[in-house]
């Protein structure tokens, strides 16, 4: 671990846009925390380019939505690097099943709200609290949460995607006004259509919808473009803003006429 190097936490940096952000954390010289579902070889391929970057990386496999896994989570990171400056609750799922929202079984909605919302609410207030305790380090806290488009966007073949995103917006406000006085920047990334595993089985609708202008600038995102959202906040150049939403998302949030 470098010293003075701030130690960041990506949830679901096993693959797309928390690998991103992992590696663009990386790049910058933090200290990471990889965590994932279930994908170990993903995850290990994520770590193996974290410490390429020549970042100290630690892999835990954790699933946000359970209490006894977030708190696992936690002891593990502290029992590496002793402090968390930076939580990215990044993690999230898609419905197993796209149906209409006439049809969402109580099952998805719960699963869904679980990795989405509850999730980030339990694992941000663990973090905070941690922060609250913790010396003060090198680098201030801040917590950032990777939100959607679908906070405002209705698909109604993903409902519940939509209101566990819905969720995560007010989640970042809570927090924002929460944390200030403690001097915790807590920010909310709102991604657009980012070429990743989740967006997979809708590729070829993405393809035509921007190829015929959904967003402004015709191209699909990366998960490098969040990377860079994200490192320009633990950079620092957003110290004055809290509650902030960041679109990364190639203008899509336009009203255009
Ligand atoms: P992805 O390619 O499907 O990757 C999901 C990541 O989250 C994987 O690392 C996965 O781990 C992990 N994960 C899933 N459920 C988890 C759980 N319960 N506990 C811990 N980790 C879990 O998804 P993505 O497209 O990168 O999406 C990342 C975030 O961006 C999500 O919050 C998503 O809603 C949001 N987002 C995505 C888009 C987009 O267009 N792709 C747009 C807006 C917002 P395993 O590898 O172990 O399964």
């Amino acid at each position: 671990m470098a010293p003075d190097a701030g130690v960041a936490l990506v949830t679901g940096a096993s693959r797309g846009i928390g690998r991103g952000i992992a590696l663009a954390l990386a790049a910058r010289g933090w200290n990471v925390v990889v965590n994932y579902r279930g994908n170990t070889e993903a995850a290990d391929a994520t770590r193996q380019a974290v410490e390429s970057a020549g970042a100290a990386c630690l892999l835990v496999q954790a699933d946000v939505a359970t209490a006894h896994d977030r708190a696992q989570l936690l002891t593990e990171t502290l029992a590496r690097f002793g402090r968390i400056d930076l939580l990215v609750n990044n993690a999230g799922m898609a419905p197993r099943q796209r149906v209409d929202l006439l049809e969402v079984s109580e099952a998805s909605y719960d699963e869904v709200m679980a990795v989405n919302l509850k999730g980030p609410f339990f694992l941000a207030q663990a973090i905070a609290r941690q922060m609250l305790m913790q010396p003060v380090g090198a680098v201030p806290s801040r917590i950032i949460n990777i939100g959607s488009i679908s906070a405002y966007t209705a698909s109604i073949n993903r409902a519940e995607y939509c209101i566990s995103k819905a969720g995560v917006a007010m989640l970042t406000a809570l927090l924002a006004d929460r944390l200030a006085k403690h001097g915790i920047g807590v920010y909310e990334l709102r991604p657009g259509i980012i070429d990743t595993d989740m967006t997979g089985p809708a590729k070829a609708k993405y393809d035509r919808l921007i190829g015929e202008g959904l967003t402004p600038i015709r191209r699909w995102g990366t998960p490098e473009d969040v990377g860079q959202a994200v490192a320009a906040i633990a950079e620092g150049y957003l110290d004055f803003s809290t509650g902030e939403v960041i679109n990364v998302d190639g203008g899509f949030h336009l009203r255009r006429l």
